[in-house]
């Protein structure tokens, strides 16, 4: 199926999708992204993701090039015409194209936007739910703002590759105090031998994921405790469960960190009763907003309710 991409206002062929040479995303990693999964057809945690664009726009001074409802118009319209069930939808605004100088821009020019989307396997990221993932630790390489979504990604590259060269799928770094910061890409928890879910505060040391949100609200609303505070690699280590969440992952189990099993050295009962009620809750989101179901999807729908 051919896939559709947004740029600059036009809907065009994803292998027709570029960008100028001097386009500062590129030249300087002058931009930010979101990243929105999709369930169902319909986006998950939607208002959350646009807001916290909002905030990484502010915060680099990039005026967002549509409004909010443009902007919901075509990423809806995106899952649609590229009938997209079960995947993610990229979203990158960049501060736009001008000669090559580190300065902003002065007037202003209009900033660049680019979506994507994909759909990728999800036989193959319910697997990794299943068996648990293996993670690396390694120190964070990263600059002061990672509360800031930009596409400014290299330490995270870097680590992931050293994650992927010794087998594993994520790397969790490590701040100058002996203490986890998140992962490549990805938030990062354990539980306690006390049961506490623990997750470090979102400041300007990692990113807010908008998953991680919403699993402080599910573990709350299942009465769990939990805390938000640093954990040492050691602590991660003697930990009873433990786990990472983003938006194209869910909850995905860690069994292993640095080759050492996690518990038992299996998905935590805890995390996986999470991950359920994280994809039920969006399945159920999916179902009540059938404003925000693409077309194709209600169709087939409702045929197989006729049926
Ligand atoms: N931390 C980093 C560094 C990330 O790149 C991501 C997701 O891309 C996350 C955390 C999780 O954020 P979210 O749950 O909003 O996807």
């Amino acid at each position: 199926m051919p896939r559709i991409a947004y740029v600059n206002g036009q809907y065009v062929p994803h292998a027709q999708a570029a960008v100028h040479v001097e386009d500062r995303g590129y030249q300087f990693a002058d931009a930010v992204y979101e990243v929105w999964g999709v369930i169902d057809g319909a986006l998950t945690d939607f208002d959350g993701h646009l807001t916290r664009l909002a905030r990484s726009l502010r915060e680099l001074e990039i005026r967002q090039p549509v409004s909010d409802s443009a902007l919901t118009a075509v990423l809806h319209r995106l899952v649609s015409v590229n009938r997209i069930h079960h995947g993610l939808v990229y979203l990158q605004i960049s501060r736009g194209v001008a000669r090559r100088d580190h300065v902003y821009p002065d007037p202003a020019v209009p900033a660049s936007i680019v979506i994507t989307v994909r759909s990728p396997p999800a036989a193959a990221a319910e697997a990794r739910a299943r068996h648990g993932i293996s993670i690396i630790t390694r120190p964070d390489e990263r600059w002061a703002r990672r509360d800031i979504k930009t596409v400014s990604l290299l330490p995270n590259v870097i680590a992931k590759q050293a994650a992927h060269r010794k087998g594993a799928a994520e790397c969790w770094m490590i701040d100058p105090n002996g203490m986890i910061t998140e992962g490549a890409a990805a938030n990062a928890w354990i539980i306690n031998a006390d049961g506490v879910l623990v997750t470090r505060p979102a400041n300007n040391d990692i990113l807010n994921g908008i998953t991680r949100r919403i699993i402080l609200a599910l573990a709350d609303r299942e009465g769990l405790k939990t805390e938000e505070r640093p954990f040492s690699r050691d602590e991660a280590l003697q930990a009873r469960e433990a786990f990472i969440t983003s938006a194209t992952s869910y909850l995905t189990p860690v069994v292993q960190i640095d080759g050492q099993a996690v518990g038992n050295g299996h998905p935590g009962s805890l995390s996986l009763r999470l991950r359920h009620s994280y994809v039920a809750t969006a399945k159920e989101r999916s179902r009540r907003s059938s404003a925000r179901r693409p077309v194709w999807l209600v169709a087939r729908q409702s045929k197989r309710l006729q049926n």
